[in-house]
């Protein structure tokens, strides 16, 4: 019998995830479903979103259960199956569990890919899958820029946040990063061609409004937000009048009570806008954006970073860097290395 290994949600965390909120179980692998198929994962994106997942609250996909593989979006091949659209070998990206194998019901949420058409199956996960056109639709749908406007961009080293800061020079626009601590921000500027960045470590909302007025003498047109509380805060006191605030993502309060954006006065005096934004919505013009995604890529216009951990063993420490900050690109698990 095949055995799978899978990493699964033991308690719901309070506050900063545990160890021993998971656990790493291994079971005997059953045949696929009648019209299934089962997925051997050898890649997990591992995304802040996953940390709401984990919470017994409402929200746009329902919790990962007590007991189950903790949700992600998943690279792998099939490896037995019941469907004749899904044949053995066959690559596929869905929303399955950390784990060796997942058991994949007819869903919808489970689609082919071609790997031969990309470097690495990874990029499926990064800046071809949902992370790259998070940056893509959310900046130029959500965010509208135009050329010789201001954006500022949040989380500015990560996934998403290198990728909008590039999407922007490209239309023509000035950009400011926010990142933590001065590696990540010699980043910002030496790779990722932002023009001004801003480390946030150790700074007060007094501090972070100082030093982005600074960074930004004619005002900014564009946030696109990845991280709330303070910096956003202090974003929205160095907007312009019009200016669009794109609510991507709070990491900074995905492991404590949300505090709240406590200047949207801000919004009212600049007549701006705040959108919340989700990628999901954007699912059917996916290949739209992969394309010139792609084409940017291959012109070496845009450089897109993956961060790989390996073992599933290692997932709740993979999963912990993007708390810390200790990753550099897309975070993702390799599931099992020994394919
Ligand atoms: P990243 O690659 O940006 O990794 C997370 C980064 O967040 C860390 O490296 C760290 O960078 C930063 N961070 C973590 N904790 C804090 C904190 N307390 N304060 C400030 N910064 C912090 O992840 P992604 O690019 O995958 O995701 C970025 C954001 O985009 C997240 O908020 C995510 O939820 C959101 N998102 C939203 C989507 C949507 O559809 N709305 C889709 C995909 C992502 P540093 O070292 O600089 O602190």
């Amino acid at each position: 019998m095949t055995k799978n290994r899978r990493f699964i949600l033991k308690n719901r965390p309070q506050g900063n995830p545990e160890a021993s909120d998971f656990e790493l179980i291994e079971e005997e692998l059953a045949a696929p479903p009648a019209g299934g198929f089962i997925v051997r994962n050898h890649f997990a994106s591992l995304d802040p979103a996953i940390r709401g997942w984990l919470d017994d609250v409402p929200s746009y996909l329902p919790p990962v259960a007590l007991g189950a593989p903790v949700r992600a979006t998943t690279v792998g091949q099939v490896y037995k199956s019941a469907n004749p659209d899904f044949v053995e070998g066959q690559w596929v990206l869905g929303l399955n569990g950390i784990e060796e194998f997942s058991t994949v019901a007819i869903d919808g949420f489970t689609a082919p890919i071609d790997a031969s058409l990309v470097p690495s199956v990874t990029n499926y996960l990064s800046v071809l899958g949902a992370v790259g056109m998070t940056a893509y639709f959310g900046l130029l749908d959500a965010g509208q820029p135009k050329s010789g406007e201001t954006v500022l961009v949040t989380g500015a080293a990560g996934a998403v946040g290198s990728l909008v800061g590039q999407i922007a020079k490209l239309k023509g626009c000035r950009t400011i990063g926010v990142a933590g601590g001065a590696d990540k921000c010699k980043r910002l500027t030496e790779r990722y061609g932002f023009d001004a960045a801003i480390d946030y470590r150790g700074k007060d909302l007094a501090a972070l409004i100082t030093e982005m007025e600074a960074a930004a003498p004619h005002g900014v047109d564009i946030i696109f937000e990845n991280v709330g509380g303070d910096i956003l805060d202090a974003g929205l006191h160095v907007i312009n009048e019009h200016a669009r605030v794109v609510l991507c993502g709070l990491i900074s309060e995905y492991n404590s009570d949300h505090v709240g954006a406590r200047h949207l006065w801000q919004l009212i005096v600049r007549q701006a806008k705040i959108q919340g934004f989700l990628i999901r919505d954007y699912a059917p013009r996916f290949a739209e954006g992969a394309v010139e995604m792609g084409q940017w890529i291959s012109d070496g216009k845009v450089v897109a970073d993956e961060h790989i951990e390996t073992g599933i063993e290692n997932a709740y420490e993979a999963f912990m860097l993007l708390f810390s900050g200790g990753n550099n690109g897309k975070l993702i698990l390799d599931i099992s290395p020994a394919k």
